[in-house]
């Protein structure tokens, strides 16, 4: 936390304000305003003459080249950010450098200056009918959606700006302690805001899940995104205290609220030094149980924080990101190299590597140049060839898999995972694949490990829960997907908005089909894990632990507070709760116990 209430004293003659925003980075931040607005290039739409194109295509090519070099030294800039902050924007940088190459954006615009429209008009014409094409499409996540249109329109201002020769927006000389108030942040922009200059970041624009808010909190900036109004409200210099755990932001803020936050930054900060504690201690309970803490990884970028997370493995590891931002599928030699580098940087822990799970929300570009990518997004994604189907559909893409998998398990410990399984017949189906696999490798005179890596399966379908005592016996190991098992039982798509009330964890229907899989599991003594979202929150784990869970895997910075609970908690009592908690039949009920669990342990 940062204070600067030297800078500017309260101003009683001011009422204070209050705005809501969403939460994004935690902290509190006192501070005066710095407002910012209107930071679009201007811009009147212009036709060319047939004569001009020549040297209008040339205009476009030399901004396009500006905006690469821009970005390549963005991406060299990288090394100083924090490992979350260079885990959030590398891929994100990559996305832009990959648009700003061969892409549909780049070819549109030059068409449209062969069709006598300038190269400005053009660069905006194109990505705006590029992002509104991509936010009519019905059937698939709207955040993922949103966000990929935000980056075509990210890329576009870019080639504008380069284009108009108009400069871009620099923080570089807020000073020091100041709170941002500003309508819209890039997420590229984010990521050059220094930490140790700024209070905090409050944007007019933006949601929780954006790129620019992960960004945020990978740095640690106190921020509140999407306030409406505050841009018009707050001038520069005005008193602002902003709390990036609750959302709000007052301004004028009078003396009580004044002392109310710096009493509240006072804590977060004891709070955060707790925590950093933490990292080298067991997962153990008060009664002696180890609760074994593992990272979902997601992007290579993350593996230095996995390493410092105080886990004892990856739990999770989503191969998709091999596939995304590319036009070819990676070859077994560069899926081998990927998963040896997690394995490594692992030094000894496991390594649990998913297959493929494509389908639903998941975009793959690298899938759209085959013929697959038509039966994929046929009727409904999320119910139709997804994940294992896809795969068992097209074996030669997890041929491919299972052998580098298989490659590279000689650097270390691995397991393999099966996503969205349903039947035991997918199991043996994939069984005799990597038995083919192996074999072939063999043959081929690779380097084999001294033991197959064992093959375990998602736990992610209502039919996979409830027939997991079948499963059990053909599958090494269970990793329950809360995500899309929490869909598939409430029915309820996870990235829709207005459903969101019924996607709902802590719904009976869904907490019976856990409780089912862990005691199938429990019984045929095989081991299980959660890996979905619910793993992650900490109000959480006493009732996962109640149930009998001893594994949980979940975003790396989620651990420490996890491993707080584990830490303050027994097995006797976290058994008395689940027992409660399945005893009740509407969630407002079960929520009930878990928060008043959770209050007791604070
Ligand atoms: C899940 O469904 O809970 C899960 C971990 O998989 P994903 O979020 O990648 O679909
Ligand atoms: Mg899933």
């Amino acid at each position: 936390m940062r204070k600067t209430e030297g800078r500017a004293a309260p101003q009683p003659l001011k009422k204070e304000k209050h705005f809501a925003g969403l939460p994004v980075g935690a902290g509190i931040a006192i501070g005066p305003a710095h407002l910012i607005t209107d930071q679009s290039p201007s811009l009147q739409p212009r036709a060319i003459r047939d004569n001009e194109i020549e040297a209008e295509l040339t205009r476009l090519d030399e901004a396009i080249a500006k905006s690469r070099r821009q970005l390549n030294k963005l991406r060299t800039q990288l090394a100083m950010l924090p490992a979350e902050g260079q885990a959030e924007l590398e891929p994100l940088l990559n996305a832009y450098i990959q648009m700003i190459g061969p892409s549909r954006l780049l070819r549109g615009a030059r068409k449209r200056v062969e069709g006598l429209a300038s190269a400005e008009t053009a660069v905006a014409a194109e990505t705006e009918a590029l992002a509104v094409t991509m936010m009519a499409a019905t059937d698939r996540d709207r955040a993922g959606l949103k966000r990929r249109a935000d980056e075509i329109r990210e890329i576009g201002r870019r080639l504008i700006r380069n284009l108009t020769e108009t400069p871009f927006q620099s923080f570089a000389k807020l000073a020091q302690g100041t709170v941002l108030v500003i309508d819209h942040l890039r997420p590229a922009d984010a990521a050059l805001l220094s930490p140790a200059r700024l209070a905090g970041v409050v944007t007019e624009e933006g949601g929780t899940d954006g790129h620019t808010a992960v960004m945020l909190r990978a740095l640690g900036i106190p921020a509140v995104l999407g306030a409406p109004g505050i841009t018009d409200f707050v001038r520069t210099g005005d008193l602002m205290v902003l709390d990036g755990h609750a959302g709000s932001v007052v301004v004028h803020p009078s003396v009580t609220t004044m002392a109310t936050a710096r009493r509240a930054s006072t804590a977060f900060a004891r709070e955060r030094q707790k925590l950093a504690q933490l990292r080298r201690l067991p997962a153990e309970t008060t009664d002696g149980q180890s609760v074994e803490l593992l990272a979902n990884l997601e992007v290579p970028i993350e593996l230095p924080l996995i390493a410092q997370a105080g886990v004892e493995g990856i739990g999770l590891f989503r191969s998709e990101f091999l596939f995304m931002n590319r036009s070819e599928v990676p070859d077994e030699d560069e899926q081998t190299e990927a998963y040896r580098a997690a394995i490594e940087a692992m030094g000894g822990d496991p390594v649990t590597i998913r297959v493929l799970d494509w389908g639903g929300e998941k975009e793959i570009e690298a899938l759209q140049t085959t013929s697959t990518v038509n039966e994929l997004t046929r009727l409904n994604p999320a119910l139709g060839l997804r994940g294992i189907r896809m795969l068992l559909r097209h074996p030669e893409l997890l041929e491919t898999q299972l052998a580098a998998i298989i490659r590279a398990a000689v650097s270390g410990p691995v397991k393999v995972l099966l996503p969205m399984v349903t039947t035991i017949d997918e199991v043996r189906a994939t069984r005799e694949i990597y038995q083919r696999v192996a074999k072939r490798l063999r043959r081929r005179g690779e380097t084999m490990p001294e033991r197959l890596p064992p093959i375990g399966i998602m736990i992610e379908t209502p039919a996979a829960a409830l027939s997991a005592d079948a499963l059990a016996l053909e599958a090494d190991f269970f990793a329950i997907g809360t995500n899309d098992l929490t869909m598939y039982a409430m029915a309820a798509d996870r990235g829709d908005a207005d459903v969101a009330k019924l996607y709902d964890p802590l719904h009976p229907g869904l907490l019976r089909l856990v409780q089912f899989t862990i005691e199938a599991s429990l019984r045929l003594r095989k081991p299980v894990s959660v890996c979905g979202e619910m793993a992650a929150n900490p109000k959480l784990t006493p009732l996962l632990l109640g149930l009998g869970l001893r594994c949980l895997s979940m975003n790396a910075s989620a651990v420490p507070r996890v491993k707080m609970v584990v830490r303050a908690v027994s097995i006797a009592d976290c058994a008395r709760l689940a027992r409660r908690v399945m005893e009740q039949t509407e969630p407002a009920a079960i929520r009930d116990l878990v928060e008043d669990f959770a209050a007791k342990l604070a």
